[in-house]
């Protein structure tokens, strides 16, 4: 055996014992469940039609982080850090909706010692207040967010969804973040008409998928609910259809970014998931 060939050989073998003790596995190191709010909503029906009319319901609003070898994500920046300082919340929607935050998004990631330019990427499931409420803290990251959501929120006559000084990458379809199949952007138009979830594969807890409002509550997803303000109900319901075929591929956990009490399960920064 030459010199060479035997140098070759022992790399091999330090690729294939890496892969399988799981320690030269690239990919996805941590994942963060951040509080990006409370959503106080009048009536539950706006979400569920025909259900629990004129009955209050509260929501959860997360932001994740995940840190890949590759570089940071942040899906979705929640409710705007402004609210954290409003005693009575702030009430959007034309009274249905009333916004709260108990800590910022920023002071959660001093915790966790991220900075914000730190971050690499933005990406924001949807354009709605409670999703892009942070966008602006992260001027050096780039926004990963669908065309036809850049169109609908950003570009029309209306003022923008988001104020940004940022790189946008706009996005037709699915997109896989880093490149390695590990943190896929999974197209799930309806509830807007660029909404996008996210699918995640961790190291030991294997493969997650976060909603984004592709679906609001446990209970709209056993019943395959749409919402009155959805954009587009057939998109809606097709959507759904696809995010059951991949928790049913992936074996994946469904992560509805909205529910409280399942949001009420899980670890919050500054614990995490591997
Ligand atoms: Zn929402």
């Amino acid at each position: 055996m030459t010199g060479k060939s035997l140098v070759v050989l022992v790399a091999v073998h330090a690729v294939l014992a890496g892969a399988a003790i799981g320690t030269a596995t690239a990919g996805v190191e941590k994942l963060y469940v951040l509080d990006c709010g409370q959503n106080l909503g009048k009536d539950q029906s706006r979400w569920s039609p025909g259900v629990n009319e004129g009955k209050p319901i509260e929501f959860s609003d997360n932001c994740y982080l995940i840190r890949h070898d590759k570089g940071i994500l942040l899906w979705d920046t929640g409710i705007p850090d402004s609210v954290a300082a409003m005693p009575d919340g702030m009430v959007v929607a034309n009274g249905a909706i009333t916004y709260r935050r108990l800590k910022t998004l920023a002071s959660q990631l001093d915790q966790i010692g991220v900075k914000p330019s730190d971050v690499t990427y933005v990406a924001v499931s949807h354009t709605h207040g409670d999703h892009v409420g942070n966008v602006p803290l992260f001027p050096t990251s780039t926004v990963l967010i669908q065309t036809a959501e850049y169109e609908w929120a950003m570009a029309g006559p209306a003022k923008p969804a988001f104020v940004t000084t940022q790189k946008i990458q706009k996005l037709s379809g699915d997109h896989d973040v880093f490149g390695d199949g590990s943190v896929k952007i999974i197209s799930t138009p309806g509830h807007t008409p660029g909404h996008q979830s996210l699918l995640v594969s961790l190291p030991k807890t294997g493969w997650l998928l976060l909603s984004g409002d592709a679906v609001h509550f446990q209970d709209n997803w056993t019943h395959k609910r749409v919402p009155s303000m959805n954009v587009n109900r057939d998109q809606t319901l097709a959507s759904l259809k696809r995010i059951e075929t991949l928790l049913e591929e992936r074996k994946a956990q469904l992560w509805i970014n909205h529910d409280k009490p399942q949001t009420a399960t899980l670890k919050h920064a500054p614990n995490y998931y591997e």
